[in-house]
């Protein structure tokens, strides 16, 4: 019986649930008991009560349990950003996308890990332990938003929420078989994220298939007066249907030429291409000449912006507060004790480029780099509707094999981050195996396309018939 819920997509139990042929209660049961016996590490938090709470249901996603990455403020619910420093922080208010989802019927599962601040690419930077990759839990799930994804993946949650910096929606759905969209900058409010890199932060949903991420970003979308950036989606939010991809120009970037990518990858990329063109599109290079410094400029300006968010821990006003002699010892000795070492590498990097000496030299060039990014966007789209590439250039990797080595952990950003500079939406779907565990394919639009997007991404999904019933078994 439980397996027969588990199986249903979040939108067909939505469906169920609103037809009088599902019992909410049930089906949240079923995915509350599941989370409980979560061997990946997935959740630090897990509701008592939800589905019990036999509201009556409202709104289209009426009673689906929805899981939530810890960075998004829940009232009274632990939201500790992966991180000590916020150990048993509990919000006195809610995001507005988790409220906004409230509102359209979604019931809150869990919490679900991260790398701390989001800063990370395999969930192995937070200060809950690790997140096992249900594919094979001798590997990471990827990250940040890794607990969401391996929720989603292993069936302890029909869908969950994530944040998307520099690819952290995108590149842990992709190492574990799942769908995940970074919506367009803005088009999401960023009320009540803790914050990382302000100008790069975006919310976004994880789910099994295109149709449940439409679904949900559906109701995520939105202007919001307290998130000043935030700008109502021009477009109205529709479900997918496209069954092909007649007409679309699809652009592979020029420099894309399979070096630093696996042998495997990149074979599922070319196949996926191939269906590409079986169902009508056309292919071709673009030039994206700056896209190269993305890396560069990220971890320039990522750090730069963290640096400035996270000088408000302070064991003042949050959290964590180590007691020392005076004020600043205080505070030193509680950001010593608070922040695990990803974050203070980052914290240093970012105060150092701001610094006076060296701001025109680091931070000033990176935003022009920034800049020039996103005119590459601009003129490809003036070429081609789609931007593809694999979404990360390696498979899951096992855990603790890049631990040591930041910037090689860096290097799964590399296809992702130039997207999240120049603000446009970019959506991973499962596109094939290699060596058994799942790769991404990566489509990226102009911003505002993301209904023209998921369609192209329904289409693929289809085509594809990747299955990923068995990690949820
Ligand atoms: N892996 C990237 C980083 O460590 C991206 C993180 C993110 O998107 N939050 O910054």
């Amino acid at each position: 019986m439980t397996a027969e819920l588990i199986a249903l997509s979040a939108k067909a139990a939505a469906d169920a649930i609103s037809a009088g042929e599902l019992d909410r209660a049930e089906y949240f049961a079923a995915y509350r008991a599941r989370s409980a016996a979560d061997e990946l590490n997935a959740y630090v938090w897990i509701s008592e009560e939800g589905g019990a709470r036999a509201a009556p249901v409202s709104g289209e996603l009426g009673g689906v349990p929805l899981a939530v990455k810890d960075l998004f403020c829940t009232e009274g619910v632990p939201s500790q950003a992966g991180s000590k420093i916020l150990e048993g922080y509990r919000p006195p208010y809610t995001a507005t996308v988790v409220e906004q989802l409230t509102a359209a019927g979604t019931v809150l599962l869990g919490k679900t890990n991260q790398d701390e601040f989001a800063m990370g690419s395999s969930n192995e930077n937070s200060a809950y332990g690790p997140v096992l990759n249900p594919w094979d839990r001798t590997r990471v799930p990827g990250g940040s938003s890794g607990g969401s994804a391996a929720a989603v993946a292993a069936g302890l949650a029909p869908w969950a929420l994530g944040t998307d910096t520099g690819g952290s929606i995108r590149q842990p759905a992709a190492l574990c078989g799942i769908v995940g969209l970074k919506p367009t900058y803005g088009s999401v409010s960023r009320y009540g994220m803790i914050a990382f890199a302000s100008s790069l932060d975006q919310a976004g949903p994880l789910a099994r298939d295109v149709t449940d991420a439409a679904l949900l970003y559906r109701h995520m979308a939105g202007r919001d007066p307290r998130d000043a950036t935030s700008v109502a989606h021009p477009e109205e939010l529709v479900l997918p249907s496209a069954q092909d991809l007649a007409g679309l120009r699809l652009g592979v970037p020029e420099d894309l030429t399979g070096e630093g990518v696996e042998p495997g990858v990149m074979a599922a990329f070319e196949a996926a291409l191939a269906q590409a063109e079986a169902l009508g599109a056309t292919v071709e290079r673009v030039a994206l000449p700056h896209a190269d410094y993305g890396l560069s400029a990220y971890y320039v300006l990522a750090p730069a912006e963290c640096s400035s968010n996270l000088s408000r821990f302070d064991g003042v006003r949050y959290g964590l507060r180590t007691p020392a002699d005076d004020l600043t010892a205080m505070y030193t000795q509680t950001r010593h004790d608070g922040f695990g070492p990803e974050v203070k590498r980052r914290v240093m990097l970012g105060t150092y480029v701001l610094s006076s000496g060296f701001y025109d030299a680091y931070y000033a060039s990176a935003q022009k780099v920034r800049t020039l990014i996103a005119e590459d966007f601009a003129r490809a789209f003036e070429r081609v509707d789609f931007l593809v590439t694999p979404t990360s250039p390696g498979v899951a990797f096992e855990l603790g094999a890049l631990t040591g080595d930041p910037l090689a952990m860096y290097l799964n950003d590399y296809f992702t981050v130039p997207m999240s500079l120049a603000g446009v939406p970019a959506i991973s779907l499962p596109c094939g195996l290699s060596d058994g565990l799942p790769v991404g394919l990566q489509l990226a639009g102009p911003a505002f396309s993301e209904n023209r997007l998921l369609d192209a991404a329904h289409a693929l999904e289809a085509a594809f018939g990747f299955d990923g019933a068995a990690v949820r078994a």
